[in-house]
């Protein structure tokens, strides 16, 4: 199904397996629990629970659906990566699926993990100051 709907968007997809040339290519590693987006490109990574690779798939598509001008507007990685998440869920939403409490969660924490990507980029005592401040504490 999600072959369809990345067809039906002109979105190249690749589904990652164990062992295929992909994994040869880039180390196995690169594609546990993870995918990558590029353009209107887009490989999905290995996941041990196929509603996470399914959210993963339509957050990836998020990144290619977000519109222009609200990209534009993001600031920050996290927005960048916050609206990927709106407009993947918009997208699920739309055929009908929806995913469990334990997704979400998991999805969130993904999220969470971009927050202060800038910051981090200026060293160790400058993020300890910001997550200090914000009450970032449990990053
Ligand atoms: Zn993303």
């Amino acid at each position: 199904m999600i072959k369809e709907i990345a067809d039906y968007y002109g979105v190249e997809l690749v589904e990652v397996q164990s062992g295929d040339s992909f994994c040869k290519t880039n180390g196995e590693d690169t594609y546990i629990d993870r995918s990558f987006v590029a353009g209107k490109y887009i490989e999905l990574g290995i996941y041990t629970d196929p509603e996470k690779r399914l959210v993963s798939f339509f957050h990836e598509m998020g990144h290619i659906l977000t519109p222009k001008r609200v990209h534009n507007k993001c600031r920050t990685k996290y927005q960048v990566e916050e609206k990927a998440w709106k407009y993947g869920y918009k997208l699920a939403k739309s055929f009908g699926i929806e995913f469990n409490k334990d997704t979400k969660q998991w999805a969130k924490e993904q999220l969470n993990g971009y927050k202060g990507y800038e910051e981090r980029e200026m060293g160790e005592e400058v993020w300890a100051q910001i997550k200090k401040d914000r009450g970032w504490d449990n990053l």
